[in-house]
């Protein structure tokens, strides 16, 4: 039941119908008794600066950001915080006194749910979400970062900007895409990239996907790498809990129910 005081938050990005994260989220704010609910809203990279706007406008108490508006977002806070400034990305934003508040939920919800101290990286996309992606594993202790892309300059662009920020560590542009050979323990998919597994995947490895399918299924990645027995297999659903959690924590100030959220998700 929607009132005339019920909180708005939304997801912005294109395309926005495949995502969960609405039966996600309003399964949480009911499960807590608030009156708040999540809407999918379907934005165009022409028309990014004027929805942030119009959030503001409206009175959305925040956003999540998806595909392709990571990076282009962070232009349009007022504030970003100090994990999405080195991960150059933003997947939420929280809206306070008409002033829009940027972070980033992606890079813990990975690396809370794998081994990342002196793990080597194959990193697959280097988008918004693999920025942040990188950044975090990379803090969290990852010894090497490889990552390949099928547009070489944004492999070789996102490389430059992690070189800037962990001048110690081993980062480099894969040579192919998809990549073969590349000797890493952890392999992340951060493509939307379904029905292939991109990379043949080996049990001494942990995988991670971040695309899921709408309807649960697996993914063609995860689905090899079960078959693997690798050493972790995390898959979109999970990143999407875990990331979600923490953006529904930063809208309403109240613990996530993360239970209530995973049950939705395979509802
Ligand atoms: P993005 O900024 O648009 O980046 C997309 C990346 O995927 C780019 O590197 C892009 O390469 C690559 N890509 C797209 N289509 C491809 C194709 N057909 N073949 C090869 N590469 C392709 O998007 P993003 O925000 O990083 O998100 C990436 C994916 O992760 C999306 O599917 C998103 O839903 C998912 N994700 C899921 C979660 C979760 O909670 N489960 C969290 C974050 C992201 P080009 O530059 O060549 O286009």
């Amino acid at each position: 039941m929607l009132t005339g005081e019920t909180r708005l938050v939304g997801i912005i990005g294109d395309p926005v119908s495949h995502s969960l994260s609405p039966r996600m989220q309003n399964a949480a704010f009911a499960a807590r008794g608030l009156d708040w609910t999540y809407v999918p809203l379907p934005v165009e990279a022409d028309s990014l600066e004027t929805a942030v706007a119009g959030l503001v406008a409206l009175g959305f108490a925040g956003a999540n950001v998806t595909i392709p508006h990571k990076t282009a977002v962070v232009a349009y806070c007022d504030e970003v915080d100090a994990v999405a400034q080195r991960a150059g990305s933003v997947n939420t934003l929280v809206i306070r006194d008409g002033r829009v508040l940027g972070s980033s939920t992606d890079g813990l919800a990975v690396t809370e749910a794998i081994e990342c101290r002196g793990e080597r990286v194959l990193l697959l996309g280097a988008g918004g979400a693999a920025q942040a992606v990188a950044t975090a594993l990379a803090d969290a202790g990852a010894s090497s970062l490889t990552v390949s892309s099928r547009t070489p300059e944004r492999a070789h662009a996102l490389v430059a900007r992690l070189k800037t920020l962990l001048a110690e560590r081993e980062i480099e542009v894969a040579d192919a895409w998809p990549p073969a050979g590349v000797d890493a323990t952890v392999v992340v998919n951060a493509t939307p990239i379904r029905d292939s597994p991109l990379v043949a995947v080996k049990p001494e490895q942990q995988v991670v996907d971040l695309a899921y399918r709408p309807d649960g299924g697996e993914t063609a990645l995860v689905e090899a790498a079960r078959n693997a027995g690798c050493r972790a297999v995390v898959d979109g659903l999970e990143v999407l809990v875990r990331q979600g959690a923490a953006s529904f924590e930063r809208w309403t100030g109240v613990q996530a129910p993360v239970d209530v959220m995973r049950a939705a998700l395979s509802e």
